[in-house]
């Protein structure tokens, strides 16, 4: 190795480097190679990102309640895993359902995208009534 190639590599830590080889010796020993392995780190790297960020997300819609507009029980939100196809023609990503009625809403956009949207207009009418706005 070039001592220039070297010192670029003495930029990680040396926790990273021991992770490095450790995952190296996986993708030899099941014959996984960087073409397979690269598309699927940064997916499972997003994946993960999006799950922090949905328990974030949820830890602070466990201090509201979005309550159904049939019925005012609280509602559910579920992600929709199902990829767009003959099973998922509208390609629906999230779905707030209600378990006590019939009430249902399907959304394109993720589950963390509903609950944020949720949380803000939980936070606006929240303002709204401690200004006296709301009747
Ligand atoms: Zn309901």
């Amino acid at each position: 190795m070039k001592e220039k190639q070297a010192n670029e590599l003495m930029g990680y830590a040396p926790r990273d480097i021991i992770s490095t080889l450790n995952v190296l010796r996986t993708l030899k020993k099941n014959k996984i190679t960087l073409g397979e392995f690269v598309p699927w780190a940064k997916a499972y790297k997003k994946e993960r990102e999006l799950m922090i960020e949905r328990r974030e997300l949820i830890s602070q819609a466990g201090k509201v309640t979005i309550s159904c507009p049939k019925c005012k029980m609280p509602l559910q939100l579920t992600t929709i895993n199902i990829p767009k196809g003959k099973q998922n023609v509208r390609g629906w990503k999230s779905l707030i359902f209600c378990i006590s009625c019939t009430y249902e809403s399907y959304s394109r956009h993720s589950a963390n995208k509903v609950l944020k949207k949720l949380l803000r207009k939980n936070k606006k009418s929240q303002q709204e009534v401690s200004n006296g706005n709301c009747v």
